[in-house]
Parts: C-alpha cells; sequence; structure tokens
C-alpha cells in the first residue's frame, strides 16, 4: 500500500482546512463512525456468545437474552449508520459548495492578464470535476479510509484474542489471498477506465459527424464514416471484452481463494474443536474477523487510488487559490480620489508591453492630457494601441514606465474599485449577460429604480425597440444578447453608462457598419452622453471626430499628433490617409 505522498497529505490538508468550519458535526460524524465500526466488531462477539450459549447449551432463555442483546446491537448499528452517512455526506456537500464559491470569489478578482495564460475552459473544469472529485473525497472516502483501517486495526486485535495461533495462519495466508485479488482488481479498474475513454470517442464521432451532416451527405462520405465508425465501436467492445475476462476471472478468484481460506480455517479450527480445544463460537467469531479484516484491507486499497486521484484535484484547485492577482491596491497609504471627481486624465510618459510579448511595446513613451469635460477622439492604424490605453486607464495591467493620474492622483495608489467608480465603458461589441434587457441596463448600478433604467434608455434612443421585445424591459436575453442586433446591443450599452452616470466615458464605437437607422440613433444619442464627462473615445466615424475637441493620432504606441480635424487633415499625412480610408463616407 503506497504512503500518503506529499500532495496527498496536501490534498489532506486542503480538505481538512475546508472542514474545520464544520468541526463539530465531523466530531460527531466520527463518533458515530468509531461507534458503528465497535459495534461491527462486536458482532464477532455475539456471534460467539449465540453458538456457545444459545445453540450449545440448548438453553432457550440464553438464545432469548444473545438474540436480545443481537438486535439491542443492530438496532445501534442502524442509528449510527444513519447519523454517520448523513454527517459525513453533509460534510462532503458543504464543503464542494465552499470550495466552489471560493474558487470562484478568487477567480472573478484576478487581473484580466491571467486568463490569457490560463483557458478559461480549463478553469471551468477545475471549477466542476476538481472539486466533485474532492467532495468524493471529503464526503465518503475520508471516512470510508477511517472506518476500514478501524475495523484492519480492531479485527486484528480481536483475532489474537480470540486465538492466537490461528491468527498466525491467517497473518500468513492473508497475503495469498489478497495479492492475487488486489492486481486483478487494479487491472479491471484500469481497463474499465480505458473503456469509458472508449465510449467518449464514439459518441464524440457521432456528434461530429451528425453535427456536420450536409457536408457528409453533399461529399457522399457516409461508406467512409460507417467503416470509420464501425472501427471505434468495434474498439470499444474489444476494451470492455478484455474487462470482462478479467472481471470474470476477478471473480472466480475472489471465490476460490477467499472460501478456500475460509475452508482452511474451518478445517484447522475444527480440528481445535473436535480436540476441545476452542469452543464452535470461537471458530465461528474467528472466520467472521478474518473475512472483516480482509475485505476492510480491500476497500483500503481501492479508497487509496481514489485518495490519489482527488490528491492530484487538489493540488490544482489550491493552484487556483495560490494565483495572486497582479492589480490590487496598495498595502497602505492607499488614496482617495477627490469627490467629485472632475476627470482630469494624464498619461506621463507611458511603457507598456504585454506579458506575452515584452520586447514589443503596445505603449511606448506616451505622454497625454485630456482636460476635465473635454471629448478626446483617439485615432490609428489597427494594432496602434488604443484599446490597450484603456486597459491601462482602468487598470487591469499596470504600464512598466510612467504614470497614469487621474485628477492628479497616481492610479496605482487607488484601490481598484475607487479608480473604476468615476468611469462608464462602451465597448466595441458590448457585453450582455444573462439576464433580463433592465438587469443588463442596471449592470453597473444595480439599485436605479425602473423610472431611471427607463429615463436612460430613452436618452440612448433605446427605448422604443425595448418596447417591441415580447416582455419589454423584461424580456430575458439569450446567452451573451442573442438575437439583438449590434445596433441595438450598442444602445443598450450607452443606456447602462447613461445610467451609471460617471464622469469619464471611455467609448469604443463599432468599426463594422451599423444598420442606418441604428448608426443615426446612436449619433444622436451620443452627444446627451458625451455631456459634461471627459470622454475618450476610439473614434471610427467621422462625426464623432468632427466633434471632438482634440484627436490623438496614435501609432505604434506613440503619439504621433494632436488636434483639430481642420489642423491634421493639413498638417498629419497618416491622419489625412486614415481620414480618406475610414471616414470616406464624408
Ligand atoms: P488598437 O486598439 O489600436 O487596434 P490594441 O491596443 O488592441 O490596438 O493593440 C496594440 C498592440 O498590442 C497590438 O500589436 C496588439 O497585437 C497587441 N495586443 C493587444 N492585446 C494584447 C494581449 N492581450 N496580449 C498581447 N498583445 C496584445
Amino acid at each position: 500500500m503506497p504512503w500518503p505522498s506529499d500532495t496527498q497529505r496536501k490534498a489532506i490538508r486542503l480538505a481538512v482546512s475546508f472542514i474545520a468550519p464544520y468541526r463539530w458535526r465531523a466530531l460527531g460524524a466520527l463518533l458515530a463512525l468509531i461507534l458503528t465500526a465497535g459495534i461491527t466488531l462486536s458482532m464477532g462477539q455475539g456471534i460467539r456468545l449465540l453458538v456457545d450459549q444459545g445453540f450449545m447449551t440448548q438453553s432457550p432463555q440464553l438464545l432469548n437474552r444473545s438474540i436480545g442483546l443481537f438486535m439491542l446491537l443492530v438496532l445501534a448499528l442502524a442509528g449510527g449508520t444513519f447519523a454517520r452517512f448523513y454527517l459525513v455526506s453533509w460534510i462532503g456537500e458543504r464543503c464542494v459548495a465552499d470550495i466552489r464559491r471560493r474558487v470562484f470569489d478568487h477567480l472573478i478578482e484576478l487581473h484580466p492578464g491571467f486568463y490569457e495564460n490560463n483557458r478559461s475552459s480549463e478553469i471551468q473544469s477545475r471549477l466542476t470535476t476538481d472539486t466533485t472529485l474532492l467532495q468524493s473525497v471529503i464526503g465518503s472516502s475520508l471516512s470510508l479510509f477511517l472506518r476500514n483501517a478501524l475495523m484492519v486495526i480492531g479485527g486484528v486485535v480481536l483475532l489474537f484474542v480470540t486465538n492466537p495461533k490461528l491468527t498466525s495462519i491467517v497473518v500468513v495466508a492473508l497475503p495469498l489471498v489478497l495479492v492475487p485479488i488486489l492486481i486483478f482488481g487494479r487491472r479491471v479498474r484500469g481497463l474499465s477506465r480505458q473503456s469509458q475513454d472508449r465510449i467518449a470517442d464514439v459518441g464524440s464521432y457521432v456528434s461530429e459527424t451528425l453535427g456536420q451532416i450536409k457536408t457528409v451527405q453533399a461529399y457522399n462520405h457516409q461508406a467512409q464514416d460507417r467503416t470509420r465508425f464501425a472501427a471505434t465501436a468495434e474498439a470499444a467492445f474489444d476494451t470492455a471484452r478484455q474487462r470482462i475476462v478479467q472481471r470474470a476471472w476477478l471473480i472466480t478468484l475472489v471465490i476460490v481463494l477467499v472460501l478456500g481460506a475460509v475452508a482452511v480455517m474451518l478445517w484447522v479450527g475444527g480440528m481445535d474443536v473436535i480436540a476441545g480445544k476452542i469452543s464452535g463460537g470461537e471458530l465461528a467469531a474467528f472466520v467472521f474477523y478474518s473475512l472483516i479484516v480482509g475485505s476492510a484491507f480491500g476497500t483500503l486499497s481501492e479508497v487509496l487510488g481514489e485518495l490519489q486521484r482527488a490528491a492530484g484535484a487538489a493540488e490544482r484547485i489550491g493552484e487556483l487559490l495560490e494565483a495572486r492577482s497582479a492589480i490590487t491596491a496598495p498595502a497602505q497609504g492607499e488614496v482617495q480620489l477627490p469627490a467629485p471627481v472632475r476627470g482630469r486624465i494624464e498619461f506621463a510618459d507611458v511603457r507598456f508591453a504585454y506579458p506575452s510579448r515584452l520586447k514589443s511595446p503596445a505603449i511606448d513613451g506616451l505622454t497625454l492630457t485630456i482636460e476635465p469635460g473635454e471629448t478626446l477622439a483617439l485615432v490609428g492604424p489597427s494594432g496602434a494601441g488604443k484599446s490597450t490605453l484603456f486597459d491601462l486607464l482602468l487598470r487591469f495591467y499596470d504600464p512598466q514606465q510612467g504614470r497614469i493620474l487621474v485628477d492628479g492622483v497616481d492610479i496605482r495608489q487607488l484601490a481598484p474599485e475607487t479608480l473604476r467608480k468615476p468611469f462608464a465603458l462602451v465597448g466595441q461589441n458590448p457585453a450582455l449577460f444573462y439576464g433580463s434587457v433592465e438587469d443588463n441596463i442596471r449592470y453597473g448600478r444595480p439599485e436605479a429604480t425602473r423610472e431611471q433604467v427607463e429615463a436612460a434608455a430613452r436618452s440612448a434612443h433605446a427605448h422604443e425597440f425595448i418596447l417591441e421585445m415580447p416582455e419589454g424591459y423584461r424580456t430575458h436575453l439569450g446567452d451573451g444578447g442573442l438575437g439583438l442586433s449590434g445596433g441595438q446591443r450598442q444602445r443598450l450599452a450607452i443606456a447602462r453608462a447613461l445610467l451609471v452616470d460617471a464622469p469619464i466615458l471611455l467609448l469604443d464605437e463599432a468599426t463594422s457598419a451599423l444598420d442606418a437607422q441604428s448608426e443615426y440613433l446612436i449619433q444622436q444619442a451620443l452627444p446627451e452622453l458625451m455631456e459634461g464627462r471627459t470622454t475618450l473615445v476610439i473614434a471610427h466615424r467621422l462625426a464623432t471626430v468632427q466633434n471632438a475637441d482634440r484627436i490623438a493620432v496614435i501609432d505604434h504606441g506613440k503619439l504621433i499628433a494632436v488636434g483639430t480635424h481642420q489642423q491634421l487633415i493639413a498638417t498629419n499625412g497618416l491622419y489625412a490617409r486614415l481620414a480618406e480610408l475610414q471616414f470616406s463616407e464624408g
């Protein structure tokens, strides 16, 4: 039996830390566990009494007493098992809920860069599969382990107490019986895991082929698919057949070895009974204990296998919990923004490269000041670094060099929540979440009244189309706002931004052409949205650059020129070219 390794100890420690809040229930479970193990073991003594005093003495009174005692033990065993099962499973489920919540609460605070190195599907599987594995450990395996360990220890002690001579025989014979059974058992388990993989192969092959059924039939590919599917299905059968063979042998082996061992014991013990060296009851108790020790041993080895798998799961969850956010409030000297926030923004010699591309900076020595209430349009070729400026302002990343100031305060001296409060964001592909239209508009200000929501929607020119939806403001949006046009999504995002009424607005205009109606309505809504706010807009529309106070031309992370549309057309070649390409509608 492999002894707990480092990762297993770590897993147990993690489990213990999650069980700790429920220590009284855990203690209750432990007591119930000890009680039931004790009762099961004492059953052997009951059998001895029953045989020796009830049957042998042929006394009805003694038999009555013995059976009465037996029934009492049965009731106590039933009650104890109820308590153990309930408490242990309860703790398992409770801990998994706690683990899931703790992991999620942790993940949602991590800096966005974390998710570039860790695929979210992988993280999702940790949240579901790995926590389920842990649940099985906390909710059953740990208790199985303890119970069977108690049974083995108690059983061996009682074997010695009952009959040392026979016990020595059992101790020598036990490995002979168990080792072959364990080896076969392991092989069967391995094969059944393979068998499950094969079945998963069959499943994915079917969904892939049927999902592309038109392509399959258009190319008359059915015959090849039949052949390939047949091979997959046959492979699954082959693995299953091997498993069945091993399993059949396992069953045969168990019967022969276990019952053979019992026969040998009965023979040796029976001789002693005949010779009058031991009583019949002792022999019966002895057989009972050896069966208990044997099966507890078998269970222990299986449980250890499961503990190993769960240790891996716990390690992965532990890693997630240990990941630290790169964006945090300063450890000391946290500052507040002056109230009310006026919205002056200053980039001072900012240099930033994404962690995955440290060699080529996305922002390269940029210095730029935006005055309160000003509308500044950011213009530049794709990949110039415009969106990166938004990310830096919201502190999704920290620049490697230079400072960013909001109302004169270095944003690194602020807690991220404090910094983000005065910002409203309208993205290019606005994110809509599972929930109703109303919930989505209220996203940044959950306490807003229905009237306020509606007022914001009216200003964003979204009210009309919302009313046309089946349930108006209560209409549920599908996953990610499915079923809304790009223009409608952007107007919902504008309503959301209007509702939070923040002094600084970050706006990323949609690059893709919106339908003319939406385009018109959005242009109508923008002036009110920008009114009285510092606005940074990544511009793709002529109207936007014409209405902006200033335009900043960005290229390769550098500020190339700043000025009005007319000035830049006259003086800046890059801008003139971009204007011709991007704002050609003018
Ligand atoms: P723009 O918004 O002007 O089109 P971006 O700010 O999105 O430009 O990108 C600036 C540069 O940074 C580009 O070269 C882009 O490929 C790179 N970049 C953007 N996001 C990431 C990221 N998450 N990881 C690595 N590089 C990135």
